[in-house]
């Protein structure tokens, strides 16, 4: 079995502590994993505070750290089919998508690279004659990134890209499933150049991560998980009053109008709800399709499903693959029958496949007459479609807002006129107008409500990893006056 190790102030190492990783394809343990301790976590966290204060970090110019996100960006893309290859061997992740998705992964570490130098202070116009006032834009600290088991790369390169760029420093937590990638890009990264320190990868459970995000050096919170662990983060951080950014999960409403491209909407939808086996925090899980359309467009949506080549992760050809742990789809497999019990029709798919490996098809619950069923509430994470109709543009918004969370939505009409009335109704945080799925390094993401706080991507990201300092400088040569008296 591959053994894999943690990354701490610049060193690998197994760890005291180890467990197996399962391979998501047939069940079977492939490589064994560090499971950080209490102590490891506290070394990590105080290489990164270390590495903050650092001459060589601290006093390193943004244009050099910047030189430096752009030279782990080429080692990204230069061992991509590497770390493609350890995502989906751990996560079960189809090699098609990892493939892509790490060379684009790049191009976040570039963009960040690219914006160090550009993250400007300002200079105030201050009321009082004889002072100087200005602000200074400084790194915020330690930061925790914790991440889940689903995109990894691509979820702490959201993180770790802004925060360096920013000149803080960073104790990434791995996912305890499939942390592989995690690891392996720890090995990448210590080619890059960066100060010991800088740059952390530990992984392991929520005793890791509670110890992590509670630390009293750390001070960011960079999360991206499910709401309950959240909630957990949020209590830990009344420990050190670190300040959080919460990317959570979602049920994203997918909405169909009579008068869309109905075949074009129906690949968008596959890509929204069965790809990355619906693993996915934007997942148009809740088809909102008008009762005009409704049966055309699941009869096309039928056939896409089951034309879906289902098979190991690894093969190219394939495009859906195992869920990442037995946990997922077995929590899948009883929201789809409680679904079904509570009136839902399935109508494809709707249990798990025999054999090894965690596999369960797209699957499609009609809940047009169960509208109080739990699949049109809670997030699947896995290739479930829960599906409403509706008969007005007003109903539309009603069902697409009547939810929690507020990540991701879709909308597909050709009416430019109600597309605007939409786009300005709909609660969250993303609304992709005749197409999904779209992201960019340039363009910011996140929710509201259940779905979390704070946005990742495009420039505000990389200020808030950054704190104000005002500095006042008193230009008068005079003795200060009345000492009694507020400035
Ligand atoms: P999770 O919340 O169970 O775990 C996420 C991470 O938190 C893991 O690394 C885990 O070890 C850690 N963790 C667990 N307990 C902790 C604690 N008490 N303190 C600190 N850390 C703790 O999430 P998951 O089930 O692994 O992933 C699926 C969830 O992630 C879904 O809800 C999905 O929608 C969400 N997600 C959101 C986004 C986004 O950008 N909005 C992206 C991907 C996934």
């Amino acid at each position: 079995m591959q053994q894999f190790q943690h990354y701490i102030d610049g060193a690998f190492a197994e760890g005291a502590r180890q467990f197996e990783s399962l391979d998501p394809a047939n069940g079977q343990p492939w490589a064994r994993m560090p499971e950080a301790s209490v102590a490891d976590v506290d070394r990590a966290v105080a290489a990164a505070d270390a590495a903050f204060l650092a001459p060589d970090w601290a006093g390193m110019t943004a244009t050099a750290r910047g030189k430096l996100l752009y030279r782990l960006a080429d080692l990204i893309a230069e061992h991509a089919g590497r770390l493609a290859e350890f995502e989906t061997r751990d996560t079960g992740k189809i090699i098609r998508e990892t493939s892509a998705q790490i060379a684009y992964v790049a191009d976040f570490y570039r963009y960040y690279a690219g914006l160090a130098d550009k993250i400007e202070g300002a200079h105030l116009p201050i009321d009082k004659p004889d002072m100087e006032v200005w602000l200074r834009r400084e790194p915020i600290g330690v930061v925790a990134a914790i991440v889940p088991w689903n995109s990894q790369l691509f979820l702490s390169a959201v993180k770790i890209g802004p925060a360096l760029a920013a000149g803080c420093t960073v104790v990434l937590k791995a996912s305890e499933d499939g942390p592989a990638p995690m690891l392996e890009f720890a090995r990448i990264f210590d080619q890059a150049g960066f100060p010991k320190g800088v740059l952390n990868v530990i992984t392991g459970g929520p005793e890791v991560g509670a110890r992590l995000s509670s630390h009293p050096k750390v001070a960011h919170v960079a999360f991206t998980g499910g709401p309950e662990t959240a909630r957990h983060i949020l209590r830990n951080s009344a420990e050190n009053l670190a300040s959080t950014s919460l990317e959570l999960g979602g049920k994203s409403p997918f909405i169909v109008f009579e008068d869309a491209d109905l075949d074009s909407a129906a690949n968008a939808q596959v890509s929204g709800i069965f790809a990355a086996t619906g693993q996915s925090c934007v997942a148009g899980s809740r088809l909102v399709v008008q009762a005009s359309v409704k049966e055309a467009f699941l009869a096309r949506l039928k056939a896409k499903a089951e034309a879906v080549v289902i098979g190991p992760p690894d093969a190219m050809d394939t495009e859906v693959g195992p869920l990442c742990t037995a946990g997922q789809r077995d929590a899948i497999t009883d929201l789809t029958n409680r679904a079904i019990v509570q009136g839902a029709r399935c109508v494809t798919g709707g249990a798990p496949l025999e054999g090894p490996g965690y596999y369960f098809p797209p699957t499609i619950l009609d809940c047009s007459d169960a509208r109080a069923a739990d699949s049109l509430v809670e997030e699947f994470f896995g290739p479930v479609l829960s599906v409403v109709s509706f008969e007005t543009e007003a109903e539309a918004i009603a069902i697409a807002n009547d939810t929690r969370y507020g990540l991701a939505s879709g909308l597909f009409t050709q009416n430019l006129t109600r597309a605007h009335r939409m786009i300005r109704a709909i609660r969250a945080g993303i609304v992709w107008v005749n197409t999904y799925r779209a992201v960019s390094p340039i363009a910011p993401f996140g929710g509201h409500g259940l779905s979390g706080h704070g946005r990742e991507g495009g420039l505000q990201a990389a200020l808030d990893y950054t704190k104000i300092k005002s500095v006042w400088l008193r230009t008068s040569d005079e003795p200060i006056p009345d000492p009694f008296v507020m400035r």
